[in-house]
């Protein structure tokens, strides 16, 4: 469907791009009565939500486990007023660990729930006070307590006003936490991309939080969400463009009047929130940027890209209710470094499949410079150097996990895989970076990117906006939302009906 033209073409709010930011804010925006529409460049909604299948088995793009997803929890209540809670299959990962992280000389299964958090940690780190770890898991347990904005004493700065410019690990240690103590709980770093050493406390103590709540993988795939958002959307009067990219960005005297699209259509808008990566809208033509601003963002740090490899095995492999997070490195510090051209460490998950088979989907960190012979190639296009390259790290990976998984090569039915290119072109990610923005210390503060741009009522939403991960992007559209209807207003709402 077309964007209409004319006087009916004013909306209250234009919404770029349809991940679970984008959707979410438009239906944040839509049950207050607001007249939103979402614009999409990809032919479907949904982003790093979308799934997408292969010899009949159903695959994710970007969602591999949630946290928090126990009605009343916070995740959860976000869900249930968007009206989506129920929409979606989820299977519960194992409560007494749910992740394992297995490093050259040990392994570690961290479970949910902080006192089991809490024993396990006691009992993997012999060199570490027992009191010592007692106090530093209350102490994170209590920073998240006051930091989620669904708590009504909610106060994030507040909350992270003792760690502004700390890094998780200068925290930990700050706190008398031991290597081995600080290893074992920053190991969730490529959950967010950062190395221990720069990322800043409230993305380490916020992920941990969220799977401590309790940890689901999605069961049929993560597309049932955005399919679901989507549909709470529409049912509510909202609209959504797909295949119609948005590349102006309009303003009057500094405020955002509305936007472009490559179709030659302009669409009047109140308010725009993009969940575009921001270096993307830095790039779109926008009236009211300055260049220096331009470049400020263009400046900035990204995550890195990932290799991701998805396998369709014989249903002899015995599928695990856990993640396995494979460490060839000691700790999760260097395994960042650009110039890495191996896999330094692998994360993968053995779930039953749609089909009867079993499904193993695994990740990996792969930096932009291995594949960028080929940056300016369309997919399919890429040629055989490419594909022979995608097979050696198919390969390594494969050889890594079948150390831990006797029999794996053996079992392979079908295999796929893609780069940091085909996140690019699919899921419209910034030269292929997974988590956009790095949330580092350096990029905290005056540098960082938070809800509003230099441009009056341009808002930016999205894993850039504040902390990667699908908790991370519903809190930016919360927050981009918040800023047009009133913040408090909807966060007592969204607590109202949970
Ligand atoms: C491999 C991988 C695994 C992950 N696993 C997990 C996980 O297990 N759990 C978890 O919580 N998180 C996970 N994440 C992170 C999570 O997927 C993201 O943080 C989240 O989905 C980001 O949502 P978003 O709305 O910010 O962006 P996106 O989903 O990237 O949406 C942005 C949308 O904007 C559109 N767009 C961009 N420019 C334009 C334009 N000019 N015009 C129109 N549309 C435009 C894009 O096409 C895209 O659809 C993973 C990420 C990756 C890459």
């Amino acid at each position: 469907m077309e964007p209409p033209s004319g006087a009916e073409n004013r909306y209250d709010a234009a919404v770029i791009g349809s991940g679970i930011s984008g959707l979410a804010a438009a239906v944040f925006l839509a049950k207050a009565g607001k007249k939103v529409a979402v614009f999409e460049q990809a032919p479907i909604t949904g982003g790093l939500l979308q799934s997408f299948s292969r010899n009949g088995a159903i695959f994710d793009t970007g969602a591999h486990y949630i946290g928090a997803m126990e009605p009343g929890q916070s995740l959860w209540k976000y869900f249930n007023y968007l009206d989506v809670a129920d929409s979606f299959d989820l299977e519960r990962l194992d409560p007494s660990g749910y992740d394992l992280y297995k490093f050259p000389d040990y392994d570690f299964r961290i479970p949910s729930g902080y006192d089991g958090l809490t024993e396990a940690l006691i009992s993997a780190c012999h060199d570490d006070n027992p009191r010592v770890i007692r106090e530093i898991i209350n102490k994170i347990k209590d920073f998240c307590r006051l930091a989620h904005l669904d708590n009504p004493d909610s106060d994030f700065i507040r909350a992270n006003l003792p760690f502004a410019g700390k890094s998780s690990l200068q925290a930990l240690r700050e706190w008398g936490a031991t290597p081995v103590l600080c290893r074992n709980l920053l190991a969730n770093s490529p959950l967010y991309g950062v190395s221990p050493t720069r990322c800043p406390f409230y993305i380490f103590a916020l992920t941990l939080d969220g799977y401590t709540a309790g940890a689901w993988r999605f069961a049929g795939g993560s597309g049932k969400l955005a399919a679901a958002l989507t549909d709470s959307l529409q049912r509510r009067g909202g609209e959504i463009y797909t295949k119609t990219r948005v590349d102006k960005i309009f303003s009057e005297n500094r405020t955002a009047s509305g936007i472009g699209l490559t179709n030659g259509k302009k669409i009047r808008s109140d308010f725009i929130i993009s969940t575009a990566h921001p270096k993307t809208l830095c790039g779109l033509s926008i009236k009211g940027f300055s260049d220096s601003y331009k470049e400020r963002i263009t400046n900035l740090e990204d995550t890195p890209g990932v290799f991701s490899l998805y396998l369709q095995l014989n249903p002899s492999i015995m599928t695990a209710n856990y993640n396995t997070h494979l460490y060839m490195e000691h700790d999760s510090s260097s395994i960042y470094d650009a110039d890495r051209t191996e896999p330094s460490y692998i994360f993968y998950s053995i779930s039953a499949g749609n089909n009867g088979n079993t499904l193993l989907q695994a990740m990996s960190f792969m930096p932009m410079q291995v594949v960028m012979p080929w940056e300016h190639t369309a997919s399919g296009k890429r040629g055989e150097d490419y594909l022979k390259m995608k097979q050696q790290w198919e390969e390594k990976i494969i050889s890594c996990i079948e150390k831990h998984v006797p029999g794996l090569k053996k079992a392979i039915l079908h295999k796929n895989s893609a780069t940091p290119l085909t996140f690019r072109d699919y899921t419209g990610s910034w030269n292929g970076s997974a988590y956009g923005i790095a949330k580092t210390i350096e990029q905290e503060g005056p540098r960082g990117i938070y809800h509003r741009s230099r441009i009056k009522n341009l808002l930016f939403a999205g894993q850039s906006a504040f902390m990667p991960g699908l908790y991370g992007s519903v809190i930016s559209a919360v927050i981009a939302a918040g800023e047009i209807l009133g913040l408090a207003d909807l966060v007592n709402r969204i607590n109202m009906e949970s």
